[in-house]
């Protein structure tokens, strides 16, 4: 895979910037779809639980996972562990197969080490930083062999409990007079309202 290739230009589209952990999680959500032998969620068939929380190095991985699996916050299918820990899991919510793609520490070392992360400790956005200094990292993500990027688990099977089922009925807001979905509708003083007018006091 390179520069070219559709999902790449199309998360680069999603992300903003380039960087190497948009790629590695692009990279580790194919590989991942590949393990189970499944295509790219067009709605909720795929699950993505991801372990990177926020605020630290590389949590543009998140967007990577969305891009390659399809798992987005729209459709809220991906779900943030909070370990800090660069690692995929994909779950097919049809058959209960789930498989955990973790990036191997050399890769991250990689990364760390590039003069990219050393203008980001220094606090420059990643925008900022000049193209010719990334690319190579990007290059790398994008072409490096599966294994060499990531250690992938076998494929087991977990018990998947059902989600909700969607809601499709709204309200009014008799104070704000907004729109809301049924579930949020809390009574104040008789009326009807949202859960922000409920809070106000
Ligand atoms: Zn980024
Ligand atoms: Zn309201």
């Amino acid at each position: 895979m390179d520069r070219n290739n559709e999902y790449f230009k199309a998360g680069l589209l999603l992300h903003g910037h380039k960087c190497p952990a948009m790629p590695m999680g692009l990279r580790a959500g194919m590989a991942a779809l590949e393990a189970l032998g499944v295509e790219r969620a067009a709605d909720g068939q795929l699950i993505a639980l991801i372990e990177i929380d926020s605020e630290h190095c590389a949590t543009c991985y998140a967007d990577g996972v969305m891009m390659a699996t399809g798992c987005t916050f729209g459709k809220g299918n991906i779900r943030k562990l909070g370990y800090g820990k660069f690692v995929l899991t994909l779950i097919d919510n049809k058959t209960g197969r789930s498989v955990r793609v973790a990036t191997r520490n050399e890769v991250i070392k990689r990364n760390q080490e590039s003069e990219f992360i050393q203008f980001r400790k220094n606090g420059v956005p990643a925008s900022k930083i000049d193209p010719a200094l990334v690319e190579p990292s990007v290059d790398y993500i994008l072409a490096e062999l599966t294994d060499n990027l990531f250690k992938i688990s076998p494929v087991e099977e977990i018990k998947i409990t059902p989600g909700r089922v969607h809601d499709f009925n709204t309200f009014i807001c008799s104070d704000c007079g907004e729109v809301a979905v049924e579930r949020y509708a809390r009574v104040k003083n008789g009326k009807v309202v949202c859960m922000p007018c409920a809070e106000k006091a």
